[in-house]
Formats: C-alpha cells, structure tokens, sequence
C-alpha cells in the first residue's frame, strides 16, 4: 500500500440538450459554418437582456431529483467577471452562492467491489464560452460564438474519489444519469461532457488536505484515467523531492501523455462575482418539484437491482446492460422474444453483440442485429438446432446482413445433427480410422477423448451435438 492517499474531487460541465440557448433564442446545433448561431444576446451587445430559458430549470431539477439532492427553492444567478476573446460580454453568467442543486449524492462500485458514496456538493447553471480556432488561419486566431451561451450543469462533487478509477466510475455514472434523464447527450468528442479533475496527495492517515492541482477539459474516460494517474506520480515526486506541489491549472496533453502548467489558480475573489442585475432569482416551488418528479424515468441503479431480481442475470452484466436505456431496452427485447435463459442472453449481448459494435464503432441504436433477429437466433440454440459455437458463426452472417438466424441455418446447412445413428455411424469411423489412439486411450490415456471429439467434430463440419458425440464416444470406446 502507497504511503500516499490520492484526493480528488470532479467538476463536470453536462451541454443540456435544449433546442436553443440558456439566455436567447439562437440555435444549440451543433456544426454549424462559424458564427451564424449567434444572436445579439450572445455576442454581449450593450443594451439588450437576457431571458431565462425554462427548459433548463426543468432539467436542472431533473438531474437535482436524480441524485437525491435539495432542489433550491430559489437560487440566484452571478457575473462571473474575466476577460477573454471568447467572451464578448467581459464576464460569464452563471450560479454562485445560491446554486440551483445542492447537497446530493451517488454510488459507485469501489475496487474492493464495495458500494461507495460520493458527494455532490452542488450543480450550478451557467453559459458556455465561445471558442477560438487557430487552424488554417496563419497568423490570426478566430472566434467562433455559436457556443457562447450554450446552457450548462456544472456538477460537481465532494473530495471524496480516492483513485483515478473511482473519479472514472463517478463520472460514467453522471453520464449514465444525464442520459437516462434525456437532458444531455452526452456526446464527449463533441464537447458535451467534459471534467476538470482536481487531484491532491497526502500522507496515509493525515488529516488534512494536500494541495490542489486542477486538470481542465478532460473530455474522454480515457484521459481522465491517464491524467489524473500522471498527476498522482507527479506530485509524489515533488513532494519527495523536497519540494511542495503548486496550486495551479494544468493541461493534459494526450499526445506526451503529460500534464503541464497553464496558469496559477484564480481564487473567487478574482472573478469579483455579483448577482446579475439583468436576472430574476428563480424560484421554485413544491409544485414544480412534484410534477417533476413524476416525470422521472426508472434510473441506472434501480434497473440495474431489477434487472438482477427479475431475470436473475449476474450482477456484473445488469450493470454493463444499464449503462444507456437503449441498451437496457435492447436486453429487455430480447429477453421477452426469446424461449432462451436470461442470463443465456446476457451473455451474447454483453460478449457477442457488444464486440461487434465497439470493434465497428457503433452504438445499439445502429445495431444492424435487431432485438428480434438476436431473440430469433437464441431460440435455436435453446432448442438444439445449433450449438453455440455454430451460433457465432450464423451471427457473424446474420451482422453481415445474410438473413435471419433460421434463414442462414437453412442456406448454410448448420443444422446440428442430432440423429443418434449418425452420429453413431461418424463414431465408428473414427475409431476405425485411429488404432493406435483407441488402444492408448482404453491403456488408460483419458484425455485422449478430446481428441476423438474433435475428429468428429472435424468430420461433421462441427455440426454434432457436442454432449451426444461426448456420450457415445465413451461408450463405444469404453
Ligand atoms: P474552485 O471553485 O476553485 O474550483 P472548489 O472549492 O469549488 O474550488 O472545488 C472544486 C473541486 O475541487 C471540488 O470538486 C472539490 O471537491 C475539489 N477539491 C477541493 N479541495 C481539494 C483537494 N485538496 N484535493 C482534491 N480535490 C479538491
Ligand atoms: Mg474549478
């Protein structure tokens, strides 16, 4: 065990999935040619006022609800005042002392396989920053402010993750959440959901707290894992080396696989914050909360403890089938079309199906095997058409767009042969055609029956009934 215990605590800024922005009425598409979705609001010009969009109060409460947090009755937003070219207006609005959402939590699974809660001190609204390009223009830098003014959450948690794979677990499962909840799309290549990690180090059994470095912009699992780790072996080194780590902002670069300082930290008082004259205080009342409430969608964990006590399927697979609801729904499809065992299904859907798609990049909802094709295909395997190993190969067709599960068994003529007699028939063969390995076997050389199997299984294209090939070759040999 290290003689260093590793803190870390994790903002995450969720896009909200409205059709338009936080303040105006422009377009959040993303993609758009540079600067077209940017309306007056969003390009800070004086004398016009922002108006609140009231989706994202609805959302925000959604997620507060989600994580069992207190949804304020009444929260304030603030000018967070900070010069940049991205920010036209000389300061981001966002939520300071009176956030939306505060005082919530989640569980994660710790490495010990334990149940672990993590903290979230609050979740805050505020707008997304414009962004600077330097590509393909020479010497000059462009800004891009059809971002400015996206809505955000900023979500973030107590110091309560104690490893780079726990900081990994708490944030797939905010994304797990957000998603669930339809109010990000969680799209990371594309910005959506991005973290900061801030990462400290201190002596096993002190108390008191090391100082902070923050990592900004993590937008992978990945990178997360990868920087959070490099920092942790960074700052034990400073501190083994005499010196003391710098609270500061560093940048993880993916390339060197390294973090590098970008700038000293800020403190509040920098951003010189005051409630924004421009906006009312939101208030909430019970009301709201309530019809918010009901319009929860059954979330991560309670599915996951569903799909564990209503199909009795290994807990370890009911968490992979619940990461998103339309693979959980793709489970559930299958699960109700098909005569085979839960857990049968689980398992082609967690190994077989789940394979493909990473290896050909796609998500469930472009599976090119529907969830009846699937059901379709472990029907013949429960009722001994083919075995399962025959079965990957009429998947492999059935992804490849040759049909379905029986058109394939018909085409490809994968029908397992169960007839006794010729089966019988291959046997006799067989240990007609080997003398020597049937005398060494009946001397007492056991193993030698996997051989015997797979002759016949050679001989019949692997088309036998395994267990059948098993049972008869024993006896004829025995
Ligand atoms: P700031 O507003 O300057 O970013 P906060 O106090 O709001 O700072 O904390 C931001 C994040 O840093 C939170 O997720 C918090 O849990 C985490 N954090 C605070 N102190 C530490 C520490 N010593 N080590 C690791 N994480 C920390
Ligand atoms: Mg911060």
């Amino acid at each position: 065990m290290s003689a260093w215990e590793v803190v870390i605590g994790l903002e995450i800024h969720t896009q909200l999935a409205t059709k338009s922005k936080i303040f105006s009425g422009a377009s959040t598409a993303y993609g758009a040619e540079p600067n077209t979705q940017a309306c007056l609001v969003d390009l800070g010009y004086p004398g016009v006022l922002p108006v609140l969009n009231e989706e994202v109060v609805r959302m925000a409460a959604m997620f507060g609800l989600a994580v069992n947090a207190t949804v304020a009755p009444r929260s304030v937003f603030a000018r967070k005042n900070y010069f940049y070219p991205d920010l036209p207006k000389g300061y981001q609005i966002s939520q300071y002392e009176l956030p939306i959402v505060e005082h919530g939590e989640l569980f994660i699974t710790d490495a010990d396989g334990n149940e672990k809660r993590i903290g979230i001190t609050r979740a805050h609204l505020e707008e997304d920053a414009g962004k600077s390009t330097h590509e393909g223009l020479g010497q000059f830098s462009g800004i891009d402010l059809n971002r400015a003014g996206t809505p955000l959450l900023e979500i973030v948690s107590e110091p309560d993750l104690r490893s780079a794979q726990e900081a990994v677990a708490y944030m797939r499962k905010i994304h797990s959440i957000v998603r669930y909840l339809g109010i990000s799309d969680g799209n990371m290549q594309e910005g959506s959901f991005r973290c900061d990690a801030n990462v400290s180090v201190r002596p096993r059994g002190q108390e008191e707290f090391g100082t902070r470095t923050e990592l900004k912009n993590l937008n992978s699992f990945r990178f997360v894992e990868k920087a959070i780790n490099f920092e942790i072996e960074r700052q034990i080194d400073v501190i083994e080396d005499g010196f003391d780590v710098v609270q500061e902002t560093r940048l993880y670069d993916a390339n060197k696989d390294e973090t590098r300082s970008m700038r000293s930290k800020e403190e509040a008082n920098d951003y010189r914050y005051f409630p924004d004259p421009d906006l009312l205080p939101v208030a909430i009342d019970a009301a709201y909360i309530e019809a918010v409430q009901q319009t929860l969608p059954e979330l991560p964990d309670a599915k996951r403890r569903r799909f564990v006590d209503e199909y009795g399927i290994r807990a370890d697979d009911a968490d992979i089938l619940t990461t998103s609801r339309s693979l959980a729904d793709y489970y559930e499809d299958v699960a109700a079309a098909t005569a085979a065992e839960a857990q049968g299904a689980a398992n082609f859907i967690v190994g077989d199906l789940m394979g493909a798609l990473n290896k050909a990049g796609l998500g469930i909802e472009d599976s090119p095997v529907s969830a009846a094709a699937l059901a379709g295909l472990l029907d013949r395997i429960r009722d001994n058409t083919i075995s399962g190993k025959i079965a990957k190969e009429v998947f492999e067709a059935m992804w490849a767009g040759e049909g379905s599960a029986d058109e394939i068994i018909e085409a490809k003529g994968l029908k397992q042969i169960t007839d006794a007699s010729a089966i019988e028939a291959i046997v006799d063969k067989v240990i007609e055609a080997n003398p020597g390995q049937v005398a060494e076997y009946r001397a007492g050389k056991d193993k030698l029956i996997g051989y015997f199997v797979g002759q016949v299984m050679k001989e019949t294209g692997g088309k036998a009934n395994p267990g059948q090939v098993n049972q008869i070759l024993k006896q004829k040999l025995g």
